[in-house]
């Protein structure tokens, strides 16, 4: 192993282009920061997460959608054909509540359904299966940490509800302005998680998304991918005069698709609601669309227009009682969560905070990392794990184009191979040729064998090669024996590279010296 300050370097930096990647990037750019100090700001989140099911929400259709042709995982449910009967997925009340937990709400005993009714192309039934009055989980909070500090911030509400169908705009042959419709989404099984007013800053939102969206990830009930929509979130905010307790009028913007987006969004409405309030003007309850090419939000709809949804329990469903059997069955399913395994991996293989919330960030990587340490107890396994973990794997797995939970080699293939390195059984060069080469099914061993990068543990290649050298190099052979004993580097460097760099630098070395030292 290399060890020393490259080796840190190297660790550092990884961390630093992996933070990026994740979204935890903490970009320090005093420009941006905010100057006023005569307002605070005052953000809630409401996020939409599609939730992992295999069918939809009240039929049994896929709930895959971003591969299908359009308009194949359909039927009348999902539709919306007149008679059709919805029936509930279990297993997204389950992850609905197992979100709850995750998330410290009380869940309800008794929920209920709702019709939420509106007209768009995009909602066939005219109205939205919802949750009203009765959600099935309530007052929960989200620890987690923005810069460095640890924020806490309140849950008012996870509901389950159903997602629309998608509209298609495309320009038809006579070159009109043409939207087509396409169902397959409509009836896809989504959570609502609306946050309480806690957060102060833009920092605090992107913070608190990623939190969230790593719980999700973690529990199993989202993928939580913003790009392709499985993760929304709508951003309100207002700004209060510091040291007030009454809340400003809200601005709620849309239409951001990354944590940056969300971040970008609320600087410019923060900037903007100041500048509106400096120059003696009021905000307005509104709703604003990000427009992300030109980084500005627009004023899309105000509170005299806000929708009248009718609210009213849905008939065909009944409604829910989850007994306390039940909500633990449900807990049952819950992982050990982000935060305290971060915590538990900085005192069990003393790790560094950036590294464990990196290690951690995954929980397929949380795995990988802990059964590498355990398929061997040996002293400075986890710090060697940590050390290949960040720099190598992740290395390989963004050239490789995977994605951030699969990781280039099992960890049976990287655990065989911190074996031979700990036996110094290879080199460090060597060990890093040999993860680039390592295919699926291979042992570290084997493929270490058939590649020749195993060293050299034969005297005999090693002197053939030593005499080969000195009779090459007599020059350098005649200043070492001259009692120049420097001369030996150039010598053993040329003996090691006749041996394919395999002969270890102590035993080639020796030898050489054995040959130079006797008469010849
Ligand atoms: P609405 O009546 O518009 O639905 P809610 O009170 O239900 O508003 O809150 C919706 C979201 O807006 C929540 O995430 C909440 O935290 C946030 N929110 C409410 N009031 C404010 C405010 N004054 N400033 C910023 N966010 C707010
Ligand atoms: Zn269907
Ligand atoms: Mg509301």
């Amino acid at each position: 192993m290399e060890a020393g300050s490259a080796t840190v370097i190297m660790v550092q930096f990884a961390i630093f282009a992996r933070s990026l990647e994740t979204g935890r990037g903490v970009e320090i750019d005093v420009t941006e920061t905010i100057a006023s100090t005569r307002f605070e700001t005052v953000i809630g989140l409401e996020v939409h997460a599609q939730v992992l099911t295999k069918s939809k929400m009240y039929c049994s259709c896929s709930a895959e959608y971003a591969s299908a042709e359009p308009n194949t995982h359909v039927c009348h449910v999902c539709m919306g054909l007149p008679g059709a009967l919805p029936v509930i997925n279990r297993e997204a009340i389950e992850l609905c509540v197992l979100t709850g937990l995750a998330l410290d709400c009380t869940i309800a005993p008794f929920s209920k359904l709702d019709r939420k009714n509106y007209v768009y192309p995009d909602l066939p039934k005219g109205y939205q299966v919802s949750q009203y009055d009765l959600p099935l989980c309530q007052n929960g909070t989200l620890v987690f940490e923005s810069n460095g500090e640890p924020v806490t911030a309140g849950i008012t509400r996870v509901h389950i509800e159903e997602d629309t169908g998608r509209l298609l705009h495309r320009t038809a042959s006579d070159g009109s302005d043409i939207s087509l419709v396409d169902l397959n989404r409509s009836g896809v099984p989504l959570m609502e998680i609306v946050g309480e007013p806690d957060l102060r800053s833009p920092e605090h939102a992107r913070d608190y998304l990623i939190a969230l969206r790593q719980i999700l990830r973690y529990i199993g009930a989202s993928t939580g991918n913003m790009e392709e929509g499985a993760f929304r979130c709508d951003a309100n905010v207002s700004l209060r005069e510091a040291g007030s307790t009454e809340f400003g009028a809200k601005v709620e913007i849309k239409n951001m698709n990354s944590f940056r987006a969300v971040e970008r969004a609320l600087r410019y409405e923060v900037e903007r609601q100041q500048g509106v309030l400096e120059a003696g003007g009021t905000i307005e309850q509104e709703t604003r669309g990000w427009v992300d090419a030109r980084g500005v939000t627009v004023g899309q709809r105000t509170k005299e227009a806000a929708h009248d949804y009718r609210y009213f329990p849905e008939p065909d469903l009944p409604p829910l009682a989850l007994g306390a059997d039940i909500v633990e069955r449900i807990a049952a399913r819950l992982p050990e969560l982000p935060a305290a395994r971060r915590a538990r991996f900085v005192e069990a293989f003393g790790l560094g905070e950036p590294e464990a919330a990196i290690l951690t960030g995954e929980r397929e990587t949380a795995d990988y990392f802990e059964s590498v340490c355990e398929s061997a107890p040996a002293e400075g396994r986890s710090r060697l794990a940590a050390n290949w973990i960040l720099n190598d794997l992740f290395g390989l797995q963004r050239e490789r184009g995977l994605p951030p939970d699969r990781m280039p080699v099992s960890a049976d293939q990287l655990a065989g191979l911190l074996d031979m390195l700990e036996a110094d059984q290879i080199s460090a060069r060597a060990a890093k040729e040999l993860l680039a080469q390592l295919g699926p099914g291979e042992t570290a061993i084997d493929k270490a064998r058939s590649l020749n990068l195993l060293p050299l543990d034969d005297d005999d290649a090693i002197r053939t090669a030593a005499l080969e050298t000195i009779e090459a190099f007599p020059a350098a052979a005649d200043d070492y024996r001259n009692g120049k004993k420097a001369a030996i580097g150039r010598l053993l460097g040329e003996t090691i590279k006749r041996t394919g760099g395999r002969a270890r630098p102590d035993a080639a070395r020796a030898i050489l010296e054995e040959l130079l030292n006797s008469p010849s």
